[in-house]
């Protein structure tokens, strides 16, 4: 009896570091081939690459700081790796089903704003981008909204029920956002800020209108 306990052990020790093994194994690819994505902006087994960043993030981005590299290079390979794999669908998808969210960290620090059950209402008042990025969105036939946060999205959402989203947010963002449209069925993506914070952050204004403009 006692034999058959310490086999017994013995056989769940294996099972255990062969497990461990096979996940270094695919944390140490997956990174592989992020850093080569990275570099080259070529995506290579995207599925793959796409597992190990959302089921081992913490180990691949570990192994990433092991080598000294920055670790929000994962993010940024997942978030381009999301992108391309909805971009079919989101451009499929007609545009007045669409909605664009801007953060409010966005506007200027003057802004004359008044925050509504619909988000900020821009007045186009010239301080910012935001005015003129919204107007040329909404000629496209795009809904685009100015949020304060997450909980707005959601209820814009329910609200307004799109096929799809574009949001524009730092890397944190972006990510919940992204999930969230993955988790509601919806063709999401994200254009991740040149600089992030509180106020007056700063987006790539040519990204985005090529982006809306070509897509
Ligand atoms: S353009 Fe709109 S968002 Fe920008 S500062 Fe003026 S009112 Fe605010």
């Amino acid at each position: 009896m006692l034999i058959e306990i310490e086999s017994l052990f013995t056989i769940i020790g294996e099972v255990v570091v062969y497990f461990v093994f096979l996940l270094l194994l695919v944390a140490i690819l997956g990174s592989l081939l992020i850093g080569y994505s990275f570099k080259t902006e070529k995506f290579i087994f995207p599925g793959f690459m796409l597992f190990s960043i959302t089921l081992l993030e913490n180990l691949v981005k570990a192994l990433f700081r092991l080598i000294n590299m920055d670790d929000s290079i994962v993010d940024d390979v997942g978030i381009a790796l999301k992108n391309k794999i909805s971009m079919r669908k989101f451009r499929n998808t007609p545009i007045n089903k669409r909605l664009i969210f801007f953060p409010q960290c966005l506007r200027a620090i003057n802004c004359p704003s008044k925050l509504s059950p619909e988000g900020m209402q821009c007045i186009n008042c010239g301080n910012c981008e935001v005015g003129q990025a919204k107007k040329t969105a909404e000629e496209l036939g795009y809904k685009v909204f100015i949020v304060p946060g997450s909980s707005f999205i959601r209820r814009l959402v329910r609200k307004h029920k799109p096929s799809a989203i574009l949001g524009v947010g730092c890397i944190t963002e972006i990510k919940a956002g992204l999930e969230m449209c993955e988790k509601l069925n919806l063709y999401g993506e994200g254009l991740v800020l040149e600089k992030a914070g509180c106020v007056a952050t700063v987006l790539d204004w040519d990204k985005f209108y090529e982006f809306i403009e070509t897509t």
